[in-house]
């Protein structure tokens, strides 16, 4: 079955695009944990990201390098935060999240809310350094 990222990819379903190549794509995770809360995610369709041969899996982690080093140009935050759950969504894909202290990166806190023009802008704005 097609996950809801295979949809972002094929464009069936709208994102917040901050970077794309023809292997991965970096968007806004639409219920935030930070303002600037990124999902990388090859655009082949594997549930679990240990599964993923070993060339994905490097160029994955090297794409999101290069979509976390424009984040932490673009958002004022003390650094990047990097985690992989994986419990909701079937298609493998790695947070980015900016941080300040080590529970922001905590699951358990409460989402924050933007209007649809700060997700666009800030998806925007990252991509100015990419
Ligand atoms: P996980 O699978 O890592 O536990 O969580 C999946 C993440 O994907 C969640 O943070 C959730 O907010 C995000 N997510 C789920 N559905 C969508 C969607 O349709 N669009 C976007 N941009 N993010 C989504």
């Amino acid at each position: 079955m097609e996950s809801i990222f295979s949809k972002i990819v094929a464009g069936q379903i709208p994102c917040y695009k901050v970077a794309e190549n023809d292997s991965f794509l970096a968007f806004l995770d639409i219920n935030p944990l930070a303002k600037g809360h990124v999902l990388v995610i090859p655009k082949v369709q594997v549930d679990y990201i240990f599964d993923l041969d070993d060339e994905t899996f490097i160029q994955l982690n090297l794409f999101a390098k290069s979509v976390a080093i424009a984040m932490k140009k673009a958002i004022t935050c003390n650094r990047i935060g990097v985690t992989v759950i994986g419990l909701e969504v079937p298609h493998t894909h790695i947070h980015l999240i900016p941080i300040n202290e080590v529970n922001d990166m905590n699951f358990s806190n409460k989402k924050i809310t933007l209007s649809n023009h700060e997700m666009q802008k800030i998806a925007n704005y990252i991509n100015t350094f990419i």
